[in-house]
């Protein structure tokens, strides 16, 4: 398979990138109940061997600051946060309705520490966004996130909070455009569906279509609104391997970056596509799941890396180590070095497996055609159409002052935010900026400051009443995000007060 990719005028491919790693110790110990294909554990998994490896002292570690109600509440409904915050498992049984209007009990159970989970999970991603907004790193990587099948008011296919969608918000404080990639095999309906209406986010996803979760992702699909042509469906059928998949990918990938030229690219690295998955079809080894990352990464534009799906955690583990030293330049050896869950790894013990033979349902004919399909889709959107091509605004400036010398009371008091957006107006009774800290493993001083960082919110929990008398986000549907005012907003200097028409998108 051929490795090679494109340069943008930033630079050539090859330079070591600046790698921010976001985990938490704890992320490893949720879990979802007995027989639940999902398990946190695989993050864990991962984190053991990137250590082994010897791959977290070739980048920043952090720990992510949990993301709050409000920075939740940035793309989910008010009322479905608070369920979320409130929910037990002991007491679920009172809330049956609850339950079922959130799409919560089944595939997506309430467990201890749920909410935890949720905010520490998002909190990675949009940390990562902020690490991304400030400069302070070429490509970050939480893979606890990447769960697209979050909707605004909803749980779907184990995810719960959408942490992609947040952290495209985050980033579009600073990017006017971002691209979105989403290669696990299951359909990323929840970040398409987020931004199905704009055409400040582009939305690609490869995945298995056709009788099978959650069912949307046709390729007739392509957007709506100024959102037309900037959601890409590439569907796929059983059996995929490596060669198809890339013969589709880098085509499509390139006339995107050449088209789109987003900002920021946000890559969800689902590993369920990997051939072996517990849930997955597709044939994919290591290595051509991992192009995907050497490809984007080859663009040399802020990229975050995130977690997605992923059922034989032995593989998906595999993957992110592997897909972490690709990020970082760094091509580690197969044979794994002893750790505490090396016994997962036998008989062979290597970080590569080779992929099945299993028939390859996809013909050439068929995927060329898919390619001409899409390709064609593309060549409708001119160059960045909508949007004006303007001066970056100054990022917000970091106040001063170690955030690691303030206690945790401190950290979450109101006058303690780091950075205020005041470009984005909150609901109206809503006058708190919000922001999501981070703190940091390793004892570098000068990377303190990094860690106070904004997440700047557009709905506060507060004002549930409020909320849905704003003008936007005014319901259920997560289209309406985008109207009815981005073109106003698109007008409005950053460093503007804001009224009340807060917006869904953030404006660079
Ligand atoms: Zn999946």
């Amino acid at each position: 398979m051929e490795t090679g990719g494109n340069s943008l005028p930033s630079g050539p491919d090859g330079v070591k990138r600046k790698v921010s790693y976001f985990y938490d110790p704890e992320v490893g110990n949720y879990y979802y109940g007995q027989g639940h294909p999902m398990k946190p554990h695989r993050i864990r998994m991962t984190h053991a061997l990137l250590a082994h490896y010897g791959l977290l002292q070739n980048m920043q570690v952090l720990k992510p600051f949990p993301a709050r109600d409000r920075d939740l509440c940035r793309f989910h409904a008010d009322d479905y946060v608070a369920f979320l915050r409130s929910i037990t498992p002991e007491t679920q049984q009172d809330q049956l309705r609850q339950l079922k209007r959130f799409n919560v009990g089944e595939d997506c159970p309430v467990f201890d520490g749920l909410y935890s989970f949720c905010q520490t999970y998002a909190g990675g991603s949009v940390g990562g966004a902020v690490k991304l907004n400030h400069g302070l790193c070429d490509i970050a990587i939480n893979w606890a996130g990447g769960l697209h099948h979050a909707k605004k008011c909803e749980a779907s296919g184990f995810c719960y909070v959408n942490d992609i969608v947040l952290s495209i918000l985050e980033l579009l404080k600073t990017h006017e455009r971002v691209l979105y990639v989403d290669i696990d095999i299951h359909h990323g309906d929840g970040v398409e569906e987020a931004f199905y209406t704009t055409d400040r986010v582009m939305t690609v996803s490869f995945h298995k279509f056709g009788d099978y979760f959650p069912g949307t992702g046709d390729i007739r699909d392509i957007g709506h609104g100024k959102g037309k042509y900037y959601s890409l469906n590439v569907p796929l059928d059983d059996g995929i391997d490596d060669e198809s998949y890339q013969n589709l990918f880098k085509p499509l990938m390139e006339k995107v970056m050449e088209i789109f030229r987003p900002g920021a690219v946000v890559l969800q690295c689902g590993a369920d596509s990997l051939s072996g998955d517990r849930l997955g079809c597709f044939n994919l080894s290591i290595k051509g799941h991992a192009e995907c990352v050497k490809y984007m990464r080859s663009f040399n534009v802020p990229l975050l890396l995130l977690g997605g799906g992923g059922y034989t955690i032995r593989n998906v583990a595999r993957c992110w180590c592997y897909e972490t030293g690709v990020a970082l330049g760094v091509e580690i050896e197969d044979k794994m070095p002893q750790h505490e869950y090396y016994e997962y790894f036998g008989p062979d013990y290597t970080l590569h497996v080779a992929p099945s033979n299993m028939e390859n349902k996809n013909s050439r004919l068929i995927l060329e055609e898919i390619r001409g399909k899409l390709l064609e889709n593309l060549s409708k959107l001119r160059h960045a159409p909508s949007i004006q091509f303007q001066e970056r605004p100054p990022d917000t400036e970091l106040p001063e002052g170690d955030e690691d010398q303030e206690d945790a009371d401190e950290r979450w008091g109101p006058d303690s935010d780091m950075e205020v957006d005041d470009e984005r107006k909150p609901l109206a009774n809503n006058s708190q900026p919000a922001r999501v800290k981070r703190e940091v493993d390793e004892p570098e001083v000068k990377e303190m400051e990094d860690q106070k960082v904004a997440v700047e919110q557009v709905k506060g929990v507060e004002t549930k009443a409020e909320e849905n008398s704003g003008s936007k986000a005014p319901d259920a549907v997560p289209m309406s995000i985008d109207e009815p005012t981005p073109v106003k907003v698109e007008q409005e200097n950053m460093t503007k007060p804001s009224d009340q028409s807060a917006q869904m998108y953030p404006k660079p």
